[in-house]
């Protein structure tokens, strides 16, 4: 991916979108109307504020969005601080530019009061990803510039908005499969989120990715050879340096010890099929020993985000242990733009029947399904929009996945709507980093992990603080068991 773009020329613009679907005319109609709007106006960095809403849209073509979309990304910011109307923008531009313009204006109202007080964001990110996923979108990309520039921002409000990108976008990024957008927003927030931290870690980290490197790339001569050999001869390979903020989370959360993190740098190899993935694996596998438990097929069990790569950890016989991934080209594009892959074409977006796009908008639909279960009566059902998140908590996995709870619900609740396992073994919890007692109620945007023990078991006093159906009826099955 690339920076910023220094070239704010239209032309660049155009460059950088979908040749299929561009349209020039309406570009170039956003393009002016823009600059226009902005005219005079500054950003905290001295340079012009079209600047600003030339990088947003710049980076939606870059995504891959579609051309609505990437206007829409010019136009962001023409109602907040542009003398632009909502009126003007529909009858300029017509009501699907309008609407996503006037969508982001309402989000970028929002101020991230700490972890406990944005209830409020939540509920308004959701409503408006419920209404149209690319609002959400856009302001991915509105954020992707302001963190880039953050240096240029007043101190406390750096902090803010470093805090507000690591808890509430970057989660969402990655949960539409966004891995890049999550990364870049990630590494950007992370220094001023925690500047101490992020010292350290690039200190520990500045030799060890060299000498990974060197040792990924004389596994990468051999490899290529192999695999020629054994008829692949339609492949990709290059490196991938693992994010700095990522790689502090799991220092942070899993390994203590920076030596044990063994994908800091990972070799990546693309080839033409699924079958010719497992076939690499196992031509990888007979010249290098894997590490054992560190085979990860995510091709046959997709990440919740839809994530599919094969990873594998091997010695590379000099004494060192790296990691290898393996996907198609199609897997790789997924891995990267998320959600956005599917947003070129007009035709896939219109259809409902487009696969690939219906199971990333699985989590949106998930969610309405989640609420028809809850609300069973018709009246509620019609007024499901607005009721949408009113009485709904969304928590965060350590892993950024959400979960969808009601109002109340308990750690034990969150634990059976990941695995009845670990619902019928729970033991404890940490709420955003600090343990708590399991019938603890849980806030929107709260960070849940779940402490689980063999010997633990369900007792009856859950079910007094249990909200949830399912946790009740597995929590009474387990019971049951255990009397009988
Ligand atoms: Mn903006």
């Amino acid at each position: 991916m690339t920076e910023p773009a220094n070239d704010i020329s239209l032309e660049a613009l155009l460059k950088i979108s979908k040749p299929e679907k561009r349209d020039v005319e309406l570009l170039t109609k956003a393009y002016h109307f823009s600059k226009q709007a902005h005219d005079g106006q500054k950003r905290f960095s001295g340079e012009p504020y079209f600047n600003h809403a030339f990088a947003t849209a710049y980076k939606l073509a870059e995504l891959g969005m579609d051309t609505e979309t990437i206007a829409a990304g010019l136009l962001h910011d023409t109602i907040e601080d542009g003398e632009a109307t909502e009126e003007i923008l529909k009858k300029e531009f017509g009501d699907e530019i309008a609407f996503l313009v006037e969508g982001v204006t309402k989000l970028g109202k929002l101020r991230y009061q700490g972890i406990e007080r944005h209830t409020e964001s939540l509920r308004k990110l959701f409503f408006a990803v419920a209404k149209d996923i690319r609002v959400l979108i856009i302001k991915l990309a509105d954020r992707f510039h302001n963190v880039q520039t953050l240096e240029h921002v007043r101190k406390e409000k750096q902090k803010r908005i470093a805090l507000e990108t690591l808890e509430i976008y970057a989660p969402f990024a990655n949960r539409l499969g966004m891995g890049e957008l999550k990364g870049t927003l990630e590494d950007a927030a992370f220094p001023f989120a925690y500047p101490e931290p992020y010292r350290d870690i690039t200190e520990q980290l500045r030799d060890r990715k060299n000498i990974k490197q060197k040792h990924l790339e004389k596994v990468n001569r051999t490899l290529q050879k192999e695999l020629a050999g054994h008829g692949i001869v339609d492949f990709k390979t290059d490196y991938r340096i693992k994010h700095t903020y990522s790689t502090y989370q799991k220092l942070l959360k899993k390994e203590k010890d920076i030596e044990k993190i063994y994908d800091i740098a990972a070799l990546r190899i693309i080839v033409g099929s699924v079958e010719e993935c497992y076939k690499t694996l196992g031509i990888i596998h007979s010249l290098w020993r894997p590490l054992p438990g560190r085979i990860k097929d995510y091709i046959a069990f997709p990440k919740p985000n839809g994530y599919q790569s094969i990873h594998t950890t091997i010695f590379t016989g000099d004494g060192d242990i790296v990691e290898i991934q393996i996907r198609t080209e199609v897997m790789h594009q997924e891995a990267e733009y998320g959600i956005a892959a599917h947003f070129a074409y007009k035709e896939e977006r219109a259809s409902p029947n487009s696969n690939a796009l219906n199971k990333r908008l699985r989590w949106v639909k998930q969610l309405s399904e989640w609420q028809k279960q809850v609300h069973e009566s018709k009246e509620f059902l019609e007024n499901l929009r607005m009721d949408f998140f009113e009485h709904r908590v969304f928590v965060f996995t350590p892993q950024g996945d959400v979960i969808d709870l009601p109002e109340n619900a308990s750690p034990i609740d969150f634990a059976y709507a990941i695995h009845s396992d670990i619902g019928n073994h729970a033991s404890g919890a940490k709420v955003n980093g600090k343990f708590t007692s399991l019938d603890t109620p849980l806030k929107n945007g709260d960070i849940v992990e779940i402490i689980t023990k063999k010997s633990s078991m369900p007792n009856q006093k859950w079910l007094q603080y249990v909200k949830t159906t399912l946790a009740r009826k597995q929590i009474r099955s387990a019971l049951g068991k255990n009397a009988s």
